[in-house]
């Protein structure tokens, strides 16, 4: 099923060809109005006119984060004041927000990506989508649920947390499809869990779109399995309008990327050095379609790869694949690169071990995993279960090729997380 047949199946001349005339506007109007991309312009000794193909994007200087938060909160807005009519921030994950301005149009244009998006996984208009992300300055619920409205789904802005109410709603208006983080996910299935309810009998769940952090395959397939629904991966930035910017379809075989309205690059985030399909690198993108805010190479720090080849669906935009990591999630133990990603995928299979786990940063060259037991296994003590944590080691070292200490905890132990989960405590850093 396609929101708008034409734009998702376009093919690559014409994709590119439209991506050069968006990239020139967009170029031009940040020139003009934005005194801050003069500045560098001008420093890079460039004009608007030397973007004469879709590779001399790589003359246009890199927007980072510090310039977004050296230019709050108007610095970066390419419009008259009396044009915007909504404020974002970033969540602020790492650090203080970003102000991220939209005009009328941009919302129109946020919630139809989203549309694409929602209608790629086979939503329709009896459909009913609870939206439990943070409703306010975060762009995760409000964005998605302009374009829920855009297909005509029954929305319910749930809201995060109040677990309890949240079910008695998914109950009573016959709920088929959720979106939520993938932290609060696992711990709504634990309250199911506890409360007796089954999924499948108790409720009208189809499908669930889970972002906004990066989680492993593991946990997709233990979401899936839980609530025998499809779980579909969705991708975004409140730089870049929040979600809608890249989506799995129903092969989830990777999130296609808008290509017609952002330009992708995956660069080497040493480097800065542009790398082919297939390799990972950090994500860089540039707004095609945005009028209050364009972004010029905005560099994600999020670590990804572009799948190869044409995806079945039949869209043409290009895939990425899971979210790797952030740059500034990764840390280094005895001279090795970790994600904690790396360290859930290994975790969610293991049979025994509950989703809730930790990783604490000791010294340069000791970590400790912090990890949940399941409930069925915990039966008050947890001095015997000595077979699992050489288990958890093992499997542990073999992936990241550093052993860490594994602490075992009761069930219940760690804190949870409504929103985005805190999973490393650096002590080095404190
Ligand atoms: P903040 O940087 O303050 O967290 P946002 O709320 O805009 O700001 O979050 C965007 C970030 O969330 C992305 O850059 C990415 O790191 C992460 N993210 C969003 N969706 C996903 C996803 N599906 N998988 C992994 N990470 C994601
Ligand atoms: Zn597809």
């Amino acid at each position: 099923m396609f929101w708008q047949k034409e734009v998702e199946t376009i093919g690559r001349k014409a994709l590119e060809e439209l991506q050069l005339k968006r990239l020139n506007q967009t170029v031009q109007r940040a020139y003009k109005n934005i005194p801050f991309y003069r500045d560098t312009f001008s420093k890079l000794n460039i004009k608007p006119k030397d973007i004469t193909s879709l590779k001399d994007i790589q003359k246009l200087p890199f927007t980072t984060r510090e310039d977004l938060r050296e230019n709050y909160p108007f610095g970066l807005l390419a419009v008259e004041r009396e044009q915007v009519v909504r404020l974002h921030t970033s969540s602020g994950t790492t650090g203080k927000p970003k102000a991220i301005f939209f005009t009328k149009k941009d919302i129109d244009q946020a919630a139809e990506l989203i549309a694409r998006c929602l209608t790629m996984t086979g939503i329709k208009k009896d459909d009913v989508l609870q939206n439990m992300m943070t409703y306010g300055l975060f762009t995760g619920a409000l964005i998605m649920h302009y374009g829920a409205e855009k297909v005509g789904v029954l929305v319910i802005p749930a809201g995060p947390g109040h677990t309890k109410r949240q079910i008695a709603l998914m109950q009573d208006f016959k709920t088929t499809t959720l979106h939520l983080t993938p932290s609060y996910a696992l711990y709504l299935a634990d309250v199911m869990n506890n409360q007796g309810l089954n999924p499948k009998r108790d409720f009208f769940l189809r499908r669930a779109y889970l972002g906004a952090e990066p989680y492993s395959e593991g946990t997709r397939k233990k979401i899936e399995k839980f609530f025998h629904i499809d779980v579909y991966n969705s991708y975004g930035l409140s730089e870049m309008n929040g979600p809608g910017v890249a989506f799995e379809c129903v092969e989830k075989n990777g999130m296609h990327l808008w290509e017609d309205n952002f330009i992708m690059e995956i660069i080497n985030p040493e480097t800065g050095e542009e790398l082919p399909d297939g390799e990972k690198g950090e994500l860089v993108l540039t707004t095609l379609c945005r009028e209050a805010m364009p972004i010029l190479r905005y560099r994600t720090r999020d670590i990804t790869t572009v799948i190869p080849g044409k995806c079945k669906c039949g869209r043409t935009h290009r895939r990425i694949s899971r979210i790797i990591g952030r740059t500034d999630d990764m840390f280094i133990v005895r001279g090795v690169n970790i994600f904690p990603q790396q360290i859930e995928q290994v975790l969610m299979g293991v049979k025994g071990v509950a989703q809730n786990y930790q990783i604490i940063l000791e010294s340069y060259d000791q970590m400790t995993v912090r990890v949940e037991i399941s409930r069925d296994l915990f039966d008050g003590r947890i001095e015997h279960l000595m077979s699992l944590q050489s288990e958890i080691t093992e499997k542990l070292r073999s992936e990241i090729l550093v052993k860490p200490k594994v602490e075992l905890l009761e069930p219940g132990t760690l804190p949870v997380s409504e929103g985005k989960a805190t999973r490393v405590i650096d002590k080095r850093t404190l």
